[in-house]
């Protein structure tokens, strides 16, 4: 496990770019959404739901894979446990004073219009197209009354190519409504050149949407390289083996390609084999390389994101470079120009100049 931090928060203003939606569902709301369908759950409390769901040891992203199965079935297909999810986000930003932040989720694993729903318990009407359409509108009036800015992301999943094209549509769709990027999520094994994924990701690209990509987490560079050169993605998600890559590591550098990592979720789950030492972002920062930090699943680890800043120190980061990580994550952040010249405006009031 790892410390939580009970001090002060001394970062007035932070982004956040990778945290799936779905995995910040607070234990409250799975609980009382559980018990208004009739859904049976392992446990019989709230409190004893919240320590079922907790990844405990190290690299172990079993009892992860188990708490997604646990929850999931909770949520999806239902409208109104979307939206208090995504609605509760936006309190949870403001609460750790989290000013932009963009949500990640799969607007398929939370719907239920299929012969046979991934998540939900039987099929109905709830389609991936209402999903996001209440996603967007819980952020929108989450955003409004607790005075952040939370952006969304829609995910492909690898495991279900089947799904991607339409993904990208929903993209295209939804773009006016907060919807900034693609992503492709799920287990880490390399896509392929005839991948609807890819032709997703080209139609994202023509249609004006961003794209990010989980890639190298746990895999060799080739997920990185796959996700730059044949899915045109702006950023990856962790991304962590470019360090042993030395062309790849280069040309991150020089291209400024942004890694979103997530300390404590690398060291639960499998990302970082040494946990704490010689972690990857380590080397980023000293590298000056263009990253940032996230929570990436906070209902399952157990984490906010001071506790990852504090993690990221405990490795040996200091607070200008979390500090330049905040500043790096803005600027390539999928935010319009405007509002990322506000928030880059912002933060230099906040911390100080700093040149990203
Ligand atoms: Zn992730």
């Amino acid at each position: 496990m790892f410390k939580k931090f009970t001090g002060d928060d001394h970062f007035p203003y932070k982004v956040e770019l990778h945290v799936h939606l779905d995995g910040t569902m607070r234990p409250q709301t799975i609980f009382e959404t559980a018990k208004r369908r009739g859904i049976q759950l392992p446990t019989k409390t709230v409190a004893e739901l919240h320590d079922y769901l907790l990844v405990k040891k190290t690299q172990d992203l079993e009892t992860l894979l188990r708490s997604f199965r646990t929850f999931m079935p909770v949520v999806a297909g239902d409208r109104d446990a979307v939206y208090r999810m995504a609605y509760e986000f936006c309190e949870t930003c403001s609460k750790y004073n989290i000013k932009y932040a963009e949500a990640r989720y799969s607007p398929h694993l939370l719907a239920n219009t299929f012969a046979k729903p991934y998540y939900a318990l039987e099929t109905g009407s709830y389609s991936p197209r209402d999903v996001v359409t209440t996603v967007s509108e819980a952020l929108v009036n989450g955003c409004r009354d607790f005075n952040v800015n939370v952006k969304s992301i829609l995910c492909c999943y690898r495991d279900t190519p089947a799904w991607s094209l339409e993904v990208a549509e929903l993209c295209r769709d939804f773009k006016a409504d907060g919807v900034v990027g693609i992503d492709v999520a799920g287990p880490e094994h390399l896509c392929g050149k005839d991948s609807p994924h890819i032709a997703a990701y080209l139609d994202a690209e023509r249609n004006g949407i961003h794209r990010t990509a989980h890639a190298g987490e746990v895999t060799p560079a080739e997920t990185i390289y796959e996700a730059l050169d044949d899915m045109h993605a702006e950023r990856i998600g962790h991304g962590y083996s470019c360090i042993n890559n030395a062309d790849l590591y280069r040309r991150v550098k020089r291209d400024r390609i942004h890694l979103e990592t997530c300390p404590i979720s690398s060291i639960m789950t499998g990302g970082a084999p040494n946990g704490k030492i010689n972690h990857p972002i380590t080397r980023l920062a000293q590298d000056g390389v263009n990253f940032s930090i996230s929570t990436d699943d906070p209902n399952v680890l157990d984490n906010n994101i001071l506790d990852d800043y504090s993690v990221a120190m405990d490795m040996g980061l200091t607070r200008q470079q979390i500090i330049q990580s905040i500043f790096n994550a803005a600027q390539s952040s999928f935010s319009s120009d405007k509002e990322k010249k506000v928030m880059l405006e912002e933060l230099t009031k906040v911390y100080g100049d700093q040149s990203v």
